[in-house]
């Protein structure tokens, strides 16, 4: 067989967590709690499925759910969608942007893809036959930010589609008002499309507030907005997430949605559309994961690694020089086997693998975790 994806391999998540759980590591590689999620919330599943909610649901997710996903958009950004025909439930955020790519993207259109870019976005669009363009992030003394007159010149007339991640996997920057204003200035007039990863939206700190697609008319009429239960209710494992989208692109999305995967599990829809009745457990998430960032943060400087500003997302990246001249993925390795604590490689977000002495850890963990993480960093 001709292989689809000659570049790709193993995820650097799996390989990671592989590697962590063969040496013993603390695993702060892939991306996951390692605490429970709310017992309520496993007890409105079991009740959906005690009431009979296991068979197939509508191909486009189960009203309940679909309904409650737009009262939490107009309620948290103030955008009214229609439940029929702009609310998709998938199969997790990665299903919603793998069909995302393949509905919009025709053979040889182009797609900007802002790096270091989550991994899932290269090959969905290396299957839709597009061309991916990057654009990287640059980083400053604030972190890292989108330089948006670069994103300008890679405009084309066979722009599709520009991708963009806030609050951002792996860097945890977060776009802000000025970079919605300078995304509208670049798209306004164009055909260009939108793709918005906003999986982490309720991950922003320091009183500040998600810049959704959906705040923003101009970019929500042609935007496809995705975000994931797993991250906002800490039940990565579910896999379940959505897209809303203006309805002519939601037609096009379910054309590849319903031959994806047709429909979504059905309890979980119940028991998470009946969990969203209170808004307390997204709205006390950035206390929640503030105090875990601060935590972490505090306890590096104890150690030799350098921390970049973290303002959303559950990872904190750090830099390694003043340890290690190794490259990121060697030295992943090195600190998974021999410290004993697993991080992700930056390198592994671009696709020509550029090194910049940076790894990312996430924090989303019980505080002993954390603590004896530190411990074993500090001793480098
Ligand atoms: N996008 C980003 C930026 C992510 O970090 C993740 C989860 N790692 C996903 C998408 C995928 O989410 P899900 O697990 O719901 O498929
Ligand atoms: N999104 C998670 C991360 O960035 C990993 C998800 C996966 O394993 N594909 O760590």
């Amino acid at each position: 067989l001709t292989t689809r994806l000659p570049a790709v391999g193993t995820t650097v998540f799996t390989r990671m967590s592989s590697l962590a759980a063969e040496h013993g590591a603390v695993n702060l590689g892939q991306g996951f709690p390692d605490f429970a999620c709310e017992p309520a919330l496993v007890d409105m599943v079991t009740e959906a499925m005690r009431a009979g909610f296991n068979q197939y649901p509508p191909m486009t997710g189960a009203p309940v759910l679909r309904q409650a996903i737009v009262d939490k958009v107009a309620a948290v950004y103030g955008r009214q969608y229609d439940a029929n025909t702009e609310i998709t439930v998938t199969a997790g955020a990665t299903q919603a942007l793998t069909t995302a790519i393949l509905c919009a993207v025709h053979p040889g259109d182009e797609v900007i893809v802002i790096e270091p870019a989550y991994d899932s976005y290269l090959p969905a669009i290396e299957l839709a036959g597009g061309v991916p363009v990057p654009v990287q992030m640059e980083l400053g003394q604030a972190g890292y930010a989108i330089p948006w007159d670069k994103v300008q010149a890679a405009v084309t007339a066979r722009t599709r589609l520009i991708v963009i991640n806030s609050p951002h996997n792996p860097t945890g920057s977060v776009l802000r008002e000025a970079d919605m204003r300078a995304l509208a200035d670049i798209v306004r007039g164009t055909g260009v499309l939108i793709l918005s990863d906003e999986v982490y939206e309720h991950m922003v700190y320091d009183g500040q507030r998600h810049e959704s697609v959906c705040r923003h008319a101009e970019l929500a009429a042609r935007a496809f907005v995705v975000s994931s239960f797993g991250k906002t209710y800490h039940v990565t494992g579910w896999k379940i997430g959505y897209v809303a989208a203006p309805a002519a692109l939601t037609v096009e999305f379910r054309k590849v949605h319903q031959y994806n995967v047709f429909s979504v599990n059905t309890p979980m829809q119940h028991g998470i559309a009946s969990y969203m009745a209170d808004p307390k457990p997204y709205l006390q998430l950035p206390a929640f994961y503030q105090r875990k960032r601060d935590l972490f943060r505090e306890g590096l400087r104890g150690s030799r690694f350098e921390p970049l500003p973290a303002d959303g997302t559950y990872f904190q990246c750090v830099r390694y020089d003043a340890i290690s001249g190794l490259p990121e993925a060697e030295f992943a390795e090195w600190l998974t086997t021999e410290i004993k604590v697993a991080a992700i490689p930056v390198s592994a977000f671009y696709r020509q693998g550029r090194e910049s002495g940076i790894v990312r850890f996430c924090f989303a963990k019980k505080d002993d975790t954390l603590a004896l993480a530190l411990e074993r960093l500090a001793r480098i």
